[in-house]
């Protein structure tokens, strides 16, 4: 099918694309890398009127960072840019291991943070990232800037705390120490979306894990946080027993979606196993010779 007819501007400073979403209200779309929004127009989900294309806003194209390791990352920075980019790698080596997931090469050369993020499929890994990370989301509009926490931008599939005249303009993600991480995703073919994935970040002090996060994206209607595992987790080695009780909290406390893709009972199972090789992959990272973890 083809979209139905509509407007396309391509305006040249952020306060023009505002002026322009606050004119057309809900008629207008913003377009970013347009894998998203191309398929829901052509599929007649989605008809704007007027289509806003952002691609030509560069001061929403960049990576900063600080002498924390705090990392702002600007909306139209590509998948691609945050699978490669070194800055992005020595702050959060769980970004680049994620984002290889992400549909394919050509898709992760168009889209962008932003577009994924305000796009919220409760499958997707930039959303779950930013909620392991505990990114906050900064947005603009004609009547001002606001900034959401990730724990409360995401609402619903493919719904969150944006306005309709809002656009996403930066996501930051404080700093963490040295730390231990790693992400597993199972998906029925290479580059689809996942059926459920784990990621796990491991912050290490005195031999001992002394902070825990767990994030689980496919499995719930946004992606999720495992407060049980994390407390599970902490004050520990990351030993065999952990592990096991670890998966076991996690079975207990998680209620999976069922939809055409798996059954709740088989996304259940599998975030099991998924968790597990999560953290034993990040421990075995900084496990030295003596048995010890650190890094
Ligand atoms: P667009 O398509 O341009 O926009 C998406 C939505 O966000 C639209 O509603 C648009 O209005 C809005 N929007 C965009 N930017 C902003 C902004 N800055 N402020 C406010 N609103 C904005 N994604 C995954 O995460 N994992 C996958 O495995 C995966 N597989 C895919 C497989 C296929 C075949 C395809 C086509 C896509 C897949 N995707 C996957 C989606 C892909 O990652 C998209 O690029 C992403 O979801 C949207 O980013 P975009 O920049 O293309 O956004």
């Amino acid at each position: 099918m083809k979209p139905s007819a509509f407007d396309y501007r391509c305006p040249d400073s952020l306060e023009e694309a505002l002026a322009l979403l606050a004119q057309y209200g809900d008629d207008a779309k913003i377009i970013a890398g347009g894998q998203s929004l191309m398929p829901m127009m052509n599929f007649r989900v989605v008809r704007p009127t007027m289509v806003i294309d952002i691609g030509r806003l560069l001061e929403l194209d960049k990576i900063e960072t600080n002498a924390d390791r705090d990392l702002r990352i600007g909306a139209i920075t590509r998948h691609r840019t945050l699978e490669s980019s070194p800055l992005v790698r020595r702050c959060f080596p769980i970004i680049p291991e994620a984002m290889g997931h992400v549909a394919h090469l050509a898709i992760r050369n168009r889209g962008t943070i932003g577009g994924s993020l305000t796009h919220a499929d409760p499958a997707a890994e930039l959303p779950m990232l930013v909620r392991l990370l505990d990114g906050q989301i900064f947005v603009r509009s004609v009547r001002g800037a606001r900034q959401i926490a990730a724990t409360d931008f995401f609402i619903s599939p493919l719904t969150t705390a944006l306005s309709s005249d809002e656009i996403l303009v930066r996501v930051d993600l404080p700093g963490l120490p040295h730390h231990l991480s790693a992400f597993e995703e199972f998906s029925r073919r290479s580059g689809d979306f996942a059926i459920a994935a784990v990621g796990v970040v491991l912050i290490i002090e005195e031999g001992r894990i002394a902070g825990a996060r767990v994030g689980l994206m496919g499995v719930g209607e946004t992606p999720v946080r495992s407060v049980d595992v994390e407390r599970v987790l902490v004050g520990t080695v990351g030993d065999d027993g952990v592990i096991k009780q670890a998966v076991t909290a996690l079975r207990d406390t998680l209620r999976p979606r069922h939809d055409q893709a798996a059954s709740s009972d088989f996304r259940l199972h599998l975030s099991g196993v998924l968790l597990e090789r999560v953290i034993r992959r990040a421990v075995s990272q900084g496990t030295t010779s003596h048995g010890r973890i650190t890094i």
